[in-house]
């Protein structure tokens, strides 16, 4: 397979060696120049987002990484795992660059890749290469003695960031005047609070904590299902999108699902509207599926008769709509896997996982809806010279103490209830027999 690098695409546009374009010119920047600036989410889809005050810092990485090659860089990476065998895991998210993605031993979306976590119980440190939630839930289903470590801080999720514990604990107490607690006829109360897995543990905490339950992109809907065999309607955060998208499969009316504006009293909406609701969705949404248009889906079926579209849940729903097909990561990979020789396909998700999906399967036409290479800018945060770092400082080789290794711990008062609402998600619905860890390099 030929390896798809984005980062490298992203180089020769910015010399004029490649035709293209990208979102930002600030993508060829290394990764540390954002890191010793103004908290931000860096170049890439979430460059316009608001990043939280309060969200962790990468500290500077020491100038033997930064001034590295990337064959330096894959040669100490090579050699720290080498040494450090079983004692170290390493979880690459489907959307991370190719040059860390090259190193990982388990390769997946945020929930296989945290299922994955299990099948190592031995490893002493799982370096998760995603961004911050997915080596929380990591944390969460680990065995305590294991370390979750984060090779870049920066490296957040501004849609899990645009739901906070704060807002969400405020938003419940206004519903719960609203609605009172008590349950009806049927003995359904009035709201379940569901949380999309990409949110922080604490929102997790907060739906095991009252009743609620975790979902991912591809039990949206189970979910939902056990949702209302327990609430008469259900809160639901962080992603508007998954959420809408879900609801209306199922038959939910949109008059149904008001956006809940967390500045707004009500969150923007009237009492009558709330009482009639069925889903209130939180406003937020994720700046990588948000790229992706209507027009993108019919330049693609003009260009290219006979294309299969495929899109994320977490695109609007006119998206959604004028696709052929939506869904997860895993969806989408498995749909190509399964496709007769020579099909041409439109996918709109991060482009990182279209450029390898298209270098995998070179039989087929694999494009990314947007011509415009835009990547998630939080995954992008992580870099080689990052994973070179904290597994050259598990070595012990540079004499990095253990405290700055970037361990990602959840407090005990959230983890209990958090795995709570993960563990209603996984009675839901079992993670299918053989799909916890689609791909396993051995890197
Ligand atoms: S792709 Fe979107 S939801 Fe996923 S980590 Fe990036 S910003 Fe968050």
């Amino acid at each position: 397979m030929t390896t798809a690098s984005v980062d490298r695409t992203i180089r020769l546009i910015s010399t004029g060696e490649s035709a293209g374009s990208t979102c930002t010119p600030d993508l060829a920047v290394d990764p540390w120049y954002f890191d010793a600036k103004d908290p931000g989410y860096g170049p890439g889809s979430s460059m316009g987002d608001v990043i939280p005050t309060g969200s962790p810092r990468q500290g500077e990485l020491p100038a033997r990484y930064r001034t590295a090659s990337n064959g330096e860089l894959g040669d100490w990476i090579r050699a720290a795992k080498a040494t450090l065998g079983d004692r170290v895991v390493v979880l690459g998210h489907f959307y991370q660059r190719e040059e860390v993605l090259q190193h990982a031993d388990f390769i997946g979306d945020s929930f296989q890749l945290a299922v994955a976590t299990q099948s190592r119980p031995d490893a002493e440190a799982i370096v998760f290469c995603g961004v911050h939630f997915m080596a929380e839930t990591a944390d969460l289903l680990s065995r305590p003695e294991q370390a979750v470590i984060l090779p870049n801080l920066a490296a957040g999720c501004s849609m899990a960031d645009m739901a906070d514990i704060d807002s969400v604990t405020e938003c419940w107490e206004q519903l719960e005047e609203l609605y009172g607690t008590g349950p009806d006829a049927d003995g359904r109360v009035p709201v379940i609070p569901v949380t999309y897995m990409n949110s922080s543990a604490a929102l997790k905490g907060f739906c095991g904590e009252h009743g609620g339950i975790v979902c991912t992109s591809s039990n949206a809907e189970t979910v939902l299902e056990w949702a209302f065999e327990r609430g008469q309607r259900v809160l639901f955060f962080p992603d508007q999108h998954l959420g809408r998208n879900t609801a209306k499969a199922m038959g939910v009316p949109l008059e149904q699902m008001p956006m809940w504006n967390p500045r707004k009293a009500l969150g923007g909406n009237t009492e009558t509207e709330l009482e009639d609701s069925r889903v209130i969705l939180w406003h937020g949404f994720c700046s990588v599926h948000r790229r992706f248009t209507v027009d993108q889906i019919e330049t693609a079926r003009v260009d290219h008769p006979g294309v299969r579209v495929i899109v994320h849940p977490e695109c609007p729903m006119a998206v959604v709509d004028a696709a052929d097909e939506y869904g997860s990561t895993d969806y989408i990979a498995k749909a190509i896997a399964a496709a007769p020789a020579a099909s041409t396909f439109a996918i709109g998700t991060e482009i990182n996982l279209v450029q390898r999906l298209a270098a995998q399967y070179p039989q087929h036409t694999i494009f990314c809806l947007d011509p415009v290479v835009c990547p998630c800018s939080t995954m992008y945060r992580i870099h080689s010279g990052y994973l070179a770092w904290v597994l050259e400082a598990l070595v012990g080789g540079d004499g990095v103490p253990a405290e700055v290794l970037n361990r990602i711990t959840v407090a005990d008062d959230v983890a209990g209830h958090a795995r709570v609402a993960l563990e209603r998600m996984l009675a839901a619905k079992p993670p299918a027999a053989g799909s916890v860890v689609p791909v396993v390099t051995g890197a």
